[in-house]
């Protein structure tokens, strides 16, 4: 097990129509040893590139990547100590699970056939595929066939797991079964883990830390809630959390924010925080947003209910400052999934304001994030 250093790693790919594309632009991420982290963007933003840097399948252009002591920059995938577990489970067809899992020892290592033998065999009691050894993956169903991928990745007993993607090919019932079950594998072997994503929930629920890439820069690296609760910048804000932010783009007018559809009063901290910035992004979270109060209160305003979104446990409840609009801008509100609400209707809304975020519409930075007086509180939960 080791530390795993990203130094300022920069990916340039040549492309005879669109020249140079830079997938990865200087990133740097220190991941600690042990550490489960979770690097999750957008389709195109450079996750699979920086994974594939760090497992030796792609150069590195500028930069160093460091495991434990060592710079492995330009070592070979198969010196590096790092097991790789891919979308497509990438088994070999004509070999048994059990054929499948030792190869890569076989070839790799001078490990004796016993040795061998009990490796594969602790790692496929870990998995829970022992009855499947003898079959080969056309025989297996896609879930069996990536617990062997999975198992393959453990046998190796490798410095670093880098994982592309693993689960995203299972359906949503097995997929979160996955999900606890690495997550459980993942701390009783600890072995520091780069897990690549682009599902919120595997971001917000699996790891230690995300690091969310956009365009080939990285945006922020923090805890799950840490993220969630305190974005640096707009992109971060927008991306995590399921249904996104809410954005209002607006003027600051002496100790008001203006926008076409309302006004909203700031309080001493939001104004100071703002300092001089003429245009700002008023961000709030839908379950943020007080549905139902009484209208008397100077952040409270009357919308309409444009569409309702059943889920279950909640509804989402689009709304609008503009209901007789022929195609109005809506808003998102989350509100009990027991609670009535009907298209048409028109509703009182609350933006408290120890909720809202600000932003600084031209930069794009965090000027100011909501309260949190329970985070540590919340954060001890979570961990027992
Ligand atoms: P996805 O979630 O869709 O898999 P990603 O975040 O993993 O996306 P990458 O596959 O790392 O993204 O790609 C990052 C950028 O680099 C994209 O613009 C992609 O088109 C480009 N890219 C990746 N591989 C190559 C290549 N071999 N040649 C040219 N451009 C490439």
């Amino acid at each position: 097990m080791a530390e795993l250093q990203l130094d300022h790693i920069t990916k340039t790919f040549h492309d005879d129509d669109e020249g140079e594309i830079v997938a990865v632009d200087d990133v740097s991420i220190d991941i600690a040893d042990g550490e489960f982290l979770i690097l999750v963007g957008p389709s195109g933003c450079g996750k699979s590139t920086t994974l594939r840097m760090v497992a030796g399948l792609e150069s590195i252009t500028e930069g160093e990547i460091r495991l434990g002591e060592a710079v492995i920059n330009d070592k070979r995938p198969q010196e590096r100590d790092t097991a790789m577990v891919f979308q497509s489970y990438a088994l070999y067809p004509h070999m048994t699970v059990r054929e499948n899992m030792s190869f890569g020892l076989e070839e790799s290592t001078d490990l004796s056939d016993e040795a061998i033998d009990a490796r594969v065999t602790e790692s496929t009691r870990m998995m829970g595929i022992e009855d499947l050894l003898d079959r080969k993956p056309a025989e297996l169903s896609g879930g069996q066939q990536q617990r062997v991928a999975l198992g393959r990745a453990i046998v190796r007993e490798p410095e670093a797991f880098l994982m592309d993607e693993p689960l995203a090919n299972l359906d949503a019932k097995l997929r979160s079964q996955m999900r606890t079950e690495l997550q459980r594998i993942q701390e009783d072997l600890g072995v520091t883990t780069i897990y690549v994503t682009h599902d919120q929930t595997e971001a917000m629920t699996m790891g230690d830390r995300i690091a969310i890439l956009n365009d080939g820069i990285l945006q922020q690296v923090g805890t799950p809630l840490e993220c969630y609760h305190e974005p640096e910048n707009l992109f971060v804000a927008g991306f995590i959390g399921e249904p996104s932010m809410n954005f209002f783009e607006m003027r600051l007018e002496g100790d008001r924010l203006v926008d076409d559809g309302f006004e909203y009063a700031l309080t001493e901290a939001h104004r100071e925080s703002i300092g001089t910035t003429d245009r700002v992004v008023l961000g709030i979270r839908p379950e943020d947003i007080e549905v139902g109060v009484d209208g008397s209160g100077s952040h409270h305003y009357e919308v309409g209910i444009d569409v309702i979104e059943p889920r279950g446990d909640e509804n989402n409840v689009h709304v609008t400052f503009e209901p007789a609009a022929a195609d109005p801008e809506t808003f998102v509100a989350t509100i009990g999934g027991m609670r009535q609400a009907t298209p048409g209707e028109t509703i009182t809304v609350g933006f408290p304001p120890e909720a809202i975020h600000l932003f600084d519409a031209a930069t794009e930075r965090t000027l100011h994030n909501r309260s949190l007086e329970t985070i540590e509180d919340v954060e001890v939960v979570t961990q027992q």
